[in-house]
């Protein structure tokens, strides 16, 4: 089966920044999935031979300031609803902030596999960096780079072999 994987976070982080990368070099977006929302983007990712599905959300921005939490949340429910598995970016430039909390309190109280890729790593102590995200209660950060690339093919190497 071919699983879908959701990427989550607050503004700013670089979900589409990644998803871009997972789908660039082949005609990868798609445009034909039934119930398509506007509020999200869809593409086909590959990593050796698994294909998956790849969702960027936050189709939310730009968005008044009070509204924002809970399209946070909306959003991150309803991506729950339809991934097989989320992987939810913070900034390792920027440490955990509020919104961040808001988003990891609903991804704990979910079943679905979740992994924290702390991005925008490059250059930086990734070890050193990733240990302040693992307050957020998800399991062990991974860190990456979306605009250089280090790091993401491990991590989706990893996530896939789940699947
Ligand atoms: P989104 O709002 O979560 O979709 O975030 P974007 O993908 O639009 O990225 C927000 C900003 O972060 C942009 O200016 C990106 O160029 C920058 N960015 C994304 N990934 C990285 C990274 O790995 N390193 C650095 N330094 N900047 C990044
Ligand atoms: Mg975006």
């Amino acid at each position: 089966m071919k699983p879908t994987i959701a990427l989550v976070g607050r503004p700013n982080v670089g979900k589409s920044t990644l998803f871009n990368r997972l789908t660039k070099s082949r005609d990868a977006l798609v445009h034909d999935i039934p119930g398509l929302t506007r509020d999200r983007h869809y593409g086909h990712g590959l990593v050796g031979e698994k294909p998956y599905l790849v969702v960027d959300t936050g189709g939310f921005e730009p968005v008044v300031d009070e509204g924002i939490m809970f399209e946070m949340a909306r959003q991150t429910l309803q991506a729950v609803d339809e991934a097989d598995c989320i992987v939810f970016i913070v900034d390792g430039r920027n440490g955990i902030t509020p919104q961040d909390k808001i988003i990891a309190n609903r991804l704990r109280q979910s079943t679905c596999p979740v992994w924290v890729a702390v991005n925008k790593v490059e250059g930086m102590n990734a070890s050193v960096v990733c240990a302040d995200f693992f307050e957020l209660g998800l399991g062990h950060p991974v860190a990456i780079s979306a605009s250089h690339g280090e790091g993401v093919r491990l991590l989706f190497n990893e996530i896939l072999e789940d699947f």
